[in-house]
């Protein structure tokens, strides 16, 4: 039938775009406005006067969010469906990507809340199952990783090929999470130990990728054999500033000076492109970077994607904005 694979693919992977509104900084310094949303699924640029040209200018994507937009309209439209198959068994990834400061940290904080009030409420409605969640936390940082629920692990983590799970990350903390007021508790500690390695790093958060991984696990009450259990993980995951990643320009433009390749985020571009492609991508470098690697089962086959991909409206950054808008579409 026409379009019926790229149809179940378009399900596999959700792009979306969040424009942010002008901050005060933007506003004081007189800085434009680069980019409108025209209708909900059509970001266009603004012409800039000395810039008319060769870019594309409108790109379309699943859903897009203007300045006005509440995290509420984004994780309805584009994350809500995603997340939620975790409670089925199915692996879910969630990821925030954009240059720094466009706002992926806000918008991943309101969509995890937003996703954890859905689950519980999802558990007080199936009382014929039983749910276990658990939660572990971690920060990737120049290839190291690191525990965000445990305070003592300053050494990085190691990763171990386990035959049955996959990638493990060794030694991490995983915890059971008795309630949701019990899981926000958790997801906050992770939320403050990322915030200590940002300040004693001088802004690692710009180079840093966070994972929140929660393991929901369910079973019927009454044991019987035409019930499944299931298991799946779902993870959140704010990713390093896009402008780490610079070297893959569409037009090919080299690497700009002092913007270091940030290899798990490149990784994962390429990732994310080939697996949008679909089956005649071929190989898939899932092995080359720590993000990814962890990542392997909750990416590409069964699993479920949702990408938003947050753009600040300035002009000024009107150029990285683009950048975020060519990943976003080789993405869908
Ligand atoms: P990033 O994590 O991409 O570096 P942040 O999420 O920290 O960016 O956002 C940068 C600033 O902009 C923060 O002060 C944040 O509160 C604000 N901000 C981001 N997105 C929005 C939005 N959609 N609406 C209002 N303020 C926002
Ligand atoms: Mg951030």
């Amino acid at each position: 039938t026409p379009g019926g694979s790229s149809r179940s693919r378009e399900e596999k992977i959700v792009v979306t775009v969040r424009l942010r509104p002008l901050n005060k900084k933007e506003q004081l310094a007189k800085d434009q406005v680069a980019w409108v949303c025209v209708d909900d699924h059509t970001i266009v640029s603004k012409p800039q006067a000395q810039e008319r040209s060769h870019h594309q200018s409108s790109f379309t994507f699943d859903k897009v969010f203007g300045p006005e937009s509440v995290t509420e309209d984004v994780y309805e439209n584009g994350v809500k469906n995603v997340a939620l198959s975790a409670l089925m068994g199915i692996n879910a990834t969630i990821f925030a990507y954009g240059q720094t400061s466009s706002g992926k940290t806000y918008t991943m904080r309101g969509v995890t809340e937003k996703a954890v009030n859905d689950i519980y409420n999802h558990i007080i409605n199936t009382p014929e199952r039983d749910f276990t969640i658990k939660i572990s936390g971690l920060e990737i940082y120049n290839e190291n990783v690191r525990d965000l629920l445990n305070s003592d692990s300053g050494r990085a983590l190691k990763l171990l090929d386990d035959p049955e799970k996959g990638t493990v990350v060794e030694k991490l903390v995983e915890e059971t999470a008795n309630n949701d007021q019990h899981l926000r508790h958790l997801i906050s500690i992770c939320e403050a130990q990322r915030q200590v390695g940002e300040t004693a790093l001088n802004d690692t958060s710009s180079r840093s990728h966070q994972i929140i991984r929660l393991t929901i696990q369910s079973t019927h009450r009454e044991n019987s054999d035409c019930v499944r259990s299931y298991m799946a993980s779902l993870n959140f995951v704010d990713l390093a500033g896009s402008e780490r990643a610079s070297q893959s320009q569409a037009d090919g433009t080299r690497l700009r000076e002092g913007c270091h390749i940030n290899l798990s985020l490149m990784t994962l571009t390429t990732v994310i492109r080939k697996l949008s492609v679909g089956k005649r991508s071929g190989h898939i470098p899932y092995r080359d970077s720590k993000l990814t690697r962890i990542l392997q089962h909750s990416l590409g086959g069964n699993a479920r994607t949702a990408i938003i991909c947050t753009l600040s409206p300035a002009s000024t950054h009107a150029e990285q904005s683009r950048n975020t808008l060519y990943f976003a579409n080789r993405a869908k």
